[in-house]
This record gives C-alpha cells, structure tokens and sequence, in this order.
C-alpha cells in the first residue's frame, strides 16, 4: 500500500487526508535522526526540555477547536468527544511538565563511612509508539510527553485508520522548536510499524493495540532486550447489586457502552447483574439506546460515534449474530444502520442478555454492544457478588471494571478483587482521568505491567542508575570490611 486515504467513517465519501506509505529509506534517515539527535536532547537539563513542551502545549491550547473537528472527521467521534481528547493533549502535558522538576531517584545509607549512595533515573534512547485509530490524539502523547520530558526521542507510528491527527500532534511539537530529529511521525501500516520496532536504533518500543498484534511486537521487542510497554484490549464488566441507584446505573451504562460507539478499551462491554433489578434497568436502556439513532429520520445522533471502517463493522455484526446463534437474546439493535446512501458506518446500539460462557462474553467486540449476564438472587448478598465477580474476572482481561451499590462493604470487597487495572466504584468503566494518582493500564493480557498518563509512564521511559562517592580516601569493601 503505496498511498494511505483516509475517509470520514461518518460520512465516507468525504475524504479526511492521504498519506503516503514510509519507505524504507525513510524510515532509516528517521532511525538516524532519532538516535543522533537523542545524544544532545538527553543531555539538555529536563527543566529545559519541559520549555518546549510549554511551548507546544499553548499551541494544542490556541488550535483545540481546529485539532477537535479534524479529529472528529478523522474517526468520527462526536465533536465534544473530539474536544476532550484534545483537552487531554493539554493536560497531560502540564502535568509531565510539572514532572520536569521532578523526576526523582533515591539517596540511601551506605553501610560505609565517608561514602553515598544515589540512583538516579537517565533516559535511554529513541523511542517507537505504535498507536491505534480510537484515541490517534491522546494517546500520542500520553507516550511522547514522559518520554521527551525524560530525554528521549521517538518516532510515531499512527494508525492506517487514522494518521492525521498523529501527524499534527507531532507537526506542533516541531513548530513549537523541538531540536530536529527528537520527534517524527512514519506513516503506514503494521509492516512500517514493525520496520521501526526490529531496527537496532529502537531501545523502547511502546504498543497501544490489541492483544494479537502487542503479543507480536512484544517478541520482537525481546529479542533485543528493548524496553517495550503495551496498553491493549479490554473485555471490561459493570456489575449492578439490587441496592444501586439505578438512575445512576442508566447513566453511566449509557456512556460506558454506547460512548465512542463502544469503540474504547475500557468500554463497557458486559453488565453483570441482579435480576431483581434487570428487567428495570435493561428496559430503561433499550428505550435510551434508541435516542442514539433515529431509525424513521435515518440519522445519528451528535452524540454517537460510526465504526471506524467497514470490515470493524462487519466483524461486530458477525459476532452479533454468531452469539444470537449461540442462544443470545437480542434485546434491541443488533444490525448494520443504513440509510441506503452509504453515508457512514454505524451499528445499531446493541443489548444482547446470554449466558455466561458463549463467546461474546468473553472476546472483544470493539462496537456499541453490551452483553447483560443475569444473577441468581435465590443466594445471600455476599455469593450473589461472589458470583458477579468470578464472572467478571474470567475472561483474558484486566482493564477497567465497575460495580454500583450503596454497600460500602460489598463495594469495596468488589474494588480489591476485581482483576483489573482500573476499577471504579458507582461510575462507569470508562472516562480516565490523567495524570497524578491516575494511571492507565491493564492487568493479565490487557497489558505487561507498563502504565500511562501518571508517573509510573517514567518506569517506561527511564532507566535506573546507582552511583556510590567514597570519600574516605581508602579502599572499601562491601560485605567484607
Ligand atoms: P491494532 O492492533 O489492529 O493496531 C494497532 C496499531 O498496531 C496500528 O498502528 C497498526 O498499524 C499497528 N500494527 C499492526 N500490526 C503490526 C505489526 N506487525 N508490527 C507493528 N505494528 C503493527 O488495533 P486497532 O484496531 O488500531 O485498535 C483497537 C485495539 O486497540 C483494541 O483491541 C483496543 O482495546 C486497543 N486499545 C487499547 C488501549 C489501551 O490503552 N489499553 C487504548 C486504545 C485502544
């Protein structure tokens, strides 16, 4: 693929930009540049570096209504979606440039007189982020900000599905004065990617994607013992208890399955719940649903996101109807939305109640399709959750869970044995927070321990170093003297 065309998957005979595929060569100039220009910008005092990214940082701020309606053309999340993600550029990068000054080691005691001991944490070189189309904006620069703040230098390789807003993201760094070199974008699909993760100049390499293709990076990535971060998929659960306040459940059960058209990680993709309560809930969410698309008018709401591409559109459809094969019960939606002009690719807003077990409730869906698993409430308060947990966290997993009750014990008891990475309490799966004691990642295939947006990012893009100054003006042996 020579050329890349970008359509807008709400209206998709409106073309959003065309790229051209990095060649080879490209990529090699882009390596050398990276690794050439990592030995002045590492060694430029962080405070300094956090002078560029200020800098930058008021241009995502002056142009955010322009990056937002590019963004929204570009994958076709609603405007005031597209306005928050850029609203995130601007405060992650306040706060890792607060981190300038802060980027911490540790002073120890040694067991020596006349002699210290210090670790101090060093950058380790230039960096590869491999990002997917559902956040091109953010998620960049949840990478770049610690890793240029901690004196790398990266190399941005955007989804095929939506490269722009990667490219500007990186075009703005630049106009803000980046010395040359210290932030590329390369364009293309997984073999450029991949060009960039096998190549000698790469030290850290940071995947956000799904689980096939971070397995696949993540090899690659250890064969040359490079540092290697991945944020992946999510099959993530809200469990309801017969005590929640079900207007809160409607809301966030909305917003956490429906919001980015269930395009997100963390969205909400299953809803464990007490039967008591689920005929209520599920019938207030069918009618809710409803408002995202008006079938008579065969319009999208503003608040509703199309499919990315026609083959993710496909694929939902085809696990839709496989789990109906399998004994699903559809509940509403469950169909392609076409109004007959091809205008864009949207799915109907989907509620399926299964069984535990079927595949649905297991795999990814990636689209507006919540499966509702039913809870027995035949059994004491505390097995009925037991339960809703063990399903919850049986599956391969471990982003982002919730659970709405007003029994703090059974809350909290639900906070601690959620396998996940991130867990809320009376508020739906989705909707990080950055920066702080917020951090993102997943748990169990989810992820391998690496975090964003916070400052465990530094663990990614730092390495440690421990300095021990003997003054005593003698030789001193550890363990032995
Ligand atoms: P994807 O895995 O298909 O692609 C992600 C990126 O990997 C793209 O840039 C793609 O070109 C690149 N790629 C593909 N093959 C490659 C290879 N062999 N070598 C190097 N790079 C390669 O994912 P997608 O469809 O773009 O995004 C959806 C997935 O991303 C979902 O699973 C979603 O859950 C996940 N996601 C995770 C997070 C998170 O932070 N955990 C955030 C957003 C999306």
């Amino acid at each position: 693929m020579d050329k890349i065309v970008n359509y807008n998957p709400a209206n998709i005979s409106e073309i959003v930009s065309e790229h051209k595929t990095s060649s080879e060569e490209e990529l090699d100039l882009m390596l050398q540049k990276s690794t050439v220009a990592f030995a002045s910008w590492s060694r430029m005092p962080a405070p300094k570096r956090g002078e560029y990214l200020m800098r930058a940082r008021d241009i995502y701020a002056e142009r955010k209504e322009e990056l937002a309606q590019i963004l929204h053309k570009e994958n076709g999340k609603p405007i005031e979606e597209a306005r928050g993600e850029i609203q995130e550029i601007i405060d992650v990068f306040d706060f890792f440039n607060g981190q300038a000054r802060a980027i911490y080691g540790l002073t120890g005691q040694s067991e020596m007189a006349n002699k210290a001991i210090m670790t101090i944490r060093q950058p380790i070189g230039p960096a590869v982020f491999i990002t997917a189309w559902n956040f091109p904006a953010a998620v960049p620069s949840w990478k770049a900000a610690p890793a240029l703040i901690a004196g790398n230098t990266f190399i941005l390789k955007p989804s095929e599905l939506a490269p722009l807003s990667g490219q500007l993201f990186v075009d703005i760094l630049n106009e803000a004065g980046l010395p040359d070199g210290v932030a590329q974008v390369a364009t293309g699909a997984g073999e450029v990617g991949e060009y960039l993760v096998r190549s000698n100049h790469t030290k850290i390499v940071s995947v956000t994607g799904s689980v096939p293709v971070g397995r696949h990076v993540a090899t690659i990535a250890a064969e040359g013992f490079k540092k290697c971060a991945l944020e992946l998929g999510g099959k993530n659960s809200t469990i309801v208890l017969a005590d929640a306040n079900l207007d809160l459940v409607v809301d966030g059960v909305l917003w956490g399955a429906y919001g980015t058209g269930g395009q997100r990680c963390t969205s909400t993709s299953r809803l464990i719940i007490d039967k008591t309560v689920s005929d209520e809930v599920v019938t207030r969410l069918k009618t809710e649903a409803a408002r995202f698309y008006d079938e008579a008018a065969k319009q999208a709401a503003a608040n509703y996101a199309p499919i990315i591409s026609k083959k993710q559109l496909e694929k939902i459809d085809a696990m839709v109807q496989e789990a109906i094969a399998e004994g699903a019960e559809l509940v509403c939606g469950g169909k392609v939305l076409d109004d007959g002009s091809d205008k864009g690719y949207y799915y109907a807003p989907t509620i399926l109640k299964c069984k535990d077990g079927i595949k649905i409730t297991k795999q990814e869906v990636f689209g507006p399709v919540l499966a509702v698993i039913e809870l027995d409430p035949q059994q004491d308060p505390e097995s009925l959750l037991d339960q809703a947990l063990y399903i919850a966290n049986d599956v391969e997993y471990g982003l982002s869970n919730s659970i709405y009750t007003k029994d703090v014990n059974l809350g909290m008891k639900a906070v601690h044995s959620f396998e996940s990475g991130l867990v809320y309490l009376n508020a739906p799966t989705i909707g990080a927070e950055c920066g702080g004691a917020s951090m993102f990642g997943g748990w169990k295939h989810t992820g391998n321990g690496s975090r964003e947006s916070g400052i465990a990012a530094f663990e990614t893009y730092t390495q440690y170093k421990t300095i021990a100054i003997d003054y005593s003006n003698k030789l001193q042996r550890a363990q032995i003297d």
